[in-house]
């Protein structure tokens, strides 16, 4: 079965372009052309995956955003402006998969889609197959805090800290690389992938986001700026 798509653009010619090459692509492919009507179909309809426009009438799209996400797991990829950084920090936080600066040429929207369709798919068939409790595999630890990559999980000292995909994959990457300086072009593009080259401010703000989430809550001082450089986890105090 071909995978369905709800396409949420208000901007009509464009939506109808995108719609044409995705239904060329073999999608099946949903419209709408408001933020409200869009989160009504998202929550009534399961989609594989939805494309998302930020302004939007009705409902801004990132507020579509955490209200799905707060009822279901779907695979969104945002459509954004360019130089909207803030937004696009936004929605990675929010739960967003990826997203994209318009104007964007298709193939790359469609090679998006496509990273995206398989990316979920392995990571519901992961979240099926594994339940063994004790194994070792994937955890990674620091002091008092466990990272569990199977059950995508963190503890610290037993508590349970939320992260989203973005910062649980930064967090991984830095506890997997202890004691080694990792610049903010690698973590860039460990994190969020090549396409984001010369964002690094994202890097920034997604470590902010865990030490206020971590350090700032354990009184601990984890993540250690190296300035010029990067950051690091080191293993010893
Ligand atoms: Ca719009």
């Amino acid at each position: 079965m071909n995978a369905s798509i709800l396409l949420v653009e208000d901007e009509e010619k464009l939506a109808r372009f995108v719609e044409l090459e995705l239904m060329h692509e073999g999608y099946r492919v949903e419209k709408s052309g408001n933020g409200r009507e869009a989160l009504e179909l998202a929550l009534r309809n399961d989609y594989d995956l939805i494309l998302l426009d930020i302004m939007l009438p009705g409902l801004n799209g990132l507020e579509v955003l955490r209200r799905l996400l707060k009822e279901k797991e779907v695979p969104v990829i945002l459509l954004t402006a360019r130089d909207a950084v803030m937004d696009k920090v936004s929605g990675l936080d929010a739960g967003a998969v990826d997203y994209i600066t318009k104007p964007f040429a298709i193939e790359e929207l469609l090679a998006r889609i496509r990273v995206a369709l398989k990316l979920h798919a392995g990571h519901v068939a992961r979240g099926n197959s594994f339940s063994s409790a004790d194994s070792e595999e994937g955890i990674l630890r620091w002091q008092e805090l466990v990272l569990d990559d199977r059950r995508h999980q963190v503890r610290y000292a037993g508590h349970e800290i939320t992260l989203t995909n973005r910062e649980f994959l930064m967090l991984k990457t830095l506890l997997e690389n202890q004691d080694i300086v990792l610049s903010r072009d690698t973590l860039l593009n460990k994190v969020c992938g090549y396409d984001y080259a010369g964002e690094t401010n994202v890097v920034d703000v997604y470590i902010r986001y865990l030490r206020s989430k971590i350090d700032d809550i354990f009184g601990v001082r984890m993540i250690q700026t190296v300035r010029g450089v990067g950051y690091v986890i080191k293993s010893e105090k």
